[in-house]
């Protein structure tokens, strides 16, 4: 059963899709399931229920949408994923709420190393998995080298750490990127999750596959992330210089957006 991870919809103040269409690309694109992650602080009031209730009935026995939230924390982003309308948390208190996720919930660490966020380290301690892999901000092509590298180190002491994937998708152009397959048959958002949370999935994306549970790349897949490791920010680097000494060179988008 294949699905994506990480979407947002309309509900959320910067997704430009709605979860109807989200549905109809979904499914197009040959997945089954996708895990929404809305921006906790855009369901305020009664927006909480709706977005559940749009969820349940935009789902059928082809198709299947769970429900989920984005929590930010001291600029760490952590993706909570199987909410329903009895989700409770303290605004004030971060931390006491994550805790009390734990074990509840499937809680992702979002992409670690998008400008401006921060590694906590409590919260790294509470996260089932660490996304080393947003198409959005964390590598385009393969996971990202420097939010592997934080796997590693946290699965040495962790080894229960998931790694995952997920696309940060706001708008069309964030259709393509990764996706998983979990082990159930079953279109049931229960049976699912608790695959996602055992690591019985793999994550795929143009040809490349990855097992959640290994504290390795594939050694193409290595090679690749660290080529855009390095080279990259190398490229942006010249183009910056270039355009200081009056040559502009417009590869500075194109370049971000191959990272
Ligand atoms: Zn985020
Ligand atoms: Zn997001």
């Amino acid at each position: 059963m294949k699905g994506i991870i990480h979407i947002h919809s309309e509900y959320s103040h910067d997704g430009k899709v709605s979860l109807e269409n989200i549905k109809r690309h979904t499914i197009d694109a040959g997945y089954s399931f996708a895990c929404i992650t809305e921006h906790v602080e855009d369901l305020r009031g009664d927006k909480l229920n709706r977005f559940i209730d749009e969820c349940e009935k935009l789902s059928d026995d082809k198709f299947l949408f769970i429900p989920g939230v984005e929590f930010s924390y001291s600029f760490s982003h952590v993706l909570v994923l199987g909410v329903g309308k009895n989700l409770s948390y303290d605004y004030e208190n971060w931390p006491e709420t994550l805790k009390s996720f734990k074990n509840k919930y499937l809680m992702i660490l979002a992409h670690p190393y998008k400008a401006r966020t921060k590694i906590v380290p409590e919260i790294v301690d509470l996260v089932d998995g660490i996304e080393v892999w947003n198409s959005k901000y964390n590598g385009k092509n393969v996971p990202s080298f420097t939010a592997f590298q934080l796997f590693q180190k946290t699965k040495l002491n962790r080894n229960e750490l998931l790694a995952f994937a997920g696309l940060d998708f706001h708008k069309y152009s964030h259709f393509g990127g990764p996706f998983v397959s979990v082990v159930s048959q079953e279109l049931d958002a229960k049976a699912i999750l608790q695959n996602l949370k055992d690591g019985e999935f793999k994550i795929y994306s143009r040809g490349v596959s990855i097992n959640p549970t290994h504290n390795k790349l594939p050694l193409p897949v290595l090679f690749e992330s660290m080529f855009f490791a390095i080279l990259m920010p190398a490229l942006l680097f010249l183009n910056k210089f270039l355009s200081k000494i009056g040559f502009n060179v417009p590869l500075k988008e194109k370049i971000r957006n191959r990272i």
